[in-house]
């Protein structure tokens, strides 16, 4: 299917191509010093915690529950409105799983009402997701989590370069996760970021990415007194490698300017939409979001799928996210009996329409247009 309107395209120039060429030249292609200047740029852009770049942003969230210790008899709130890689990390240490609903349709995100009923003695951490690129709720959180001795991980993979309160969501909790896959505001193909101030929380980061080794081949590479390793604790293999690293330093330059073009075009979505009757387009602040996506909530009783069917007769790819963990097939069995009314409501009403920095306008005004049409006029 050739998409008049795709619901995601990528954009790269000579700059991507000549990083890449470098870091292939050098020699040097697995982590190295393309990695460590990424992790020292991206601390800087943060706002100065200490970076670690990985694989992919589900090894983030993996690592972050790892490196603080959490396991069998351990319980971690998480959304049930999110991508399943915020959840699967917390299965894969054998801690329990207990997911909290969103506040409303206008703020698909948790907040401390929704996740209170759910706090025991068991209770160790709170992953918050920044849904979209917004981060409305954070805050409170923060200071929920912080009142009961809970860790919050930050789930920032819709989020980078957006601002809240005057901070950059990932640095709000104990840890916050990037991601930086093909489809995110900044990409390296595949790959991801753990970010913390706790110094003793990333260099632990930093071994269990390395098979829980004490020093690295890069290390070794460079100090040839360092001759041998140890292992000094479980580890797996989630590093990145110096290709995606310059990738992700190009992509991280562009990404004030992309944002900002997020930002114009989701402006005139909202200006073109705002009169759909039973329409609701969550949140306020999208000029401070990311803006990941661009997601609507559809009038009560909608045929989702007859939409999204007449969209793509006019070559206009939609997409949802996120259908509820809890209503996945292999969660079902875990989850049998949760009820959560409004990620509920949200996985059967929420469509994503089409957003990527180079969309232009025009293609904004077509996707908006057929939505109406779809939805009656
Ligand atoms: C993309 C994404 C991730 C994980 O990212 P990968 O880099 O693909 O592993 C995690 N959580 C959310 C909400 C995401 O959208």
């Amino acid at each position: 299917m050739a998409w008049k309107v795709p619901l995601f395209d990528a954009e790269f120039g000579p700059e991507e191509e000549e990083a890449l060429l470098r870091v292939i030249r050098s020699g040097w292609v697995s982590a190295g010093p393309e990695t460590a200047e990424f992790e020292r740029e991206f601390s800087e852009f943060l706002g100065g915690p200490e970076v670690v770049f990985l694989s992919s942003g589900t090894a983030s969230l993996h690592l972050a529950l790892a490196s603080l210790g959490i396991g069998p008899g351990d319980e971690v709130i998480a959304p049930a409105f999110t991508y399943i890689a915020t959840c699967s990390p917390v299965l894969w240490q054998g801690a329990t799983l207990r997911l909290a609903d969103s506040e409303s349709l206008k703020n698909p995100n948790t907040s401390p009402r929704t996740v209170e009923g759910l706090v025991n003695e068991r209770t160790r951490a709170v992953i918050f997701l920044h849904y979209a690129g917004f981060s409305e709720g954070i805050a409170d959180i923060a200071k929920f989590c912080e009142k009961r001795g809970l860790f919050l991980i930050e789930d920032a993979a819709h989020t980078h370069g957006s601002v809240s309160d005057g901070r950059k969501p990932g640095t709000f909790g104990k840890i916050g996760c990037f991601s930086f896959f093909a489809n995110k505001n900044m990409t390296s193909g595949e790959g991801g970021a753990l970010a913390t101030f706790d110094h003793e929380i990333a260099e632990r980061v930093r071994r269990m990415a390395s098979h829980g080794r004490t020093a690295a081949a890069w290390d070794r590479f460079r100090d040839s007194r360092i001759k041998t390793y140890d292992i000094i604790e479980m580890g797996y293999n989630y590093k990145a490698t110096d290709m995606q690293a310059a990738l992700a330093r190009v992509q991280l330059r562009k990404l004030p300017e992309s944002n900002e073009r997020r930002v114009n075009l989701v402006r005139l979505y909202r200006e073109l939409l705002s009169d759909v009757p039973g329409l609701i387009i969550p949140f306020q602040d999208y000029e401070n979001s990311a803006n990941y996506i661009f997601p609507v909530v559809l009038p009560e009783g909608t045929d989702r799928l007859a939409v999204m069917e007449a969209l793509a007769e006019t070559g206009i790819q939609t997409s949802v996210h996120y259908q509820a963990v809890h209503t996945f097939t292999y969660y079902r069995k875990m989850f049998p009996d949760l009820r959560l009314p409004v990620s509920e409501e949200l996985t059967r009403r929420e469509l994503s329409l089409p957003l990527y920095p180079h969309m232009g306008e025009e293609r904004v005004r077509m996707a908006a247009e057929a939505l109406r049409a779809a939805l009656g006029g």
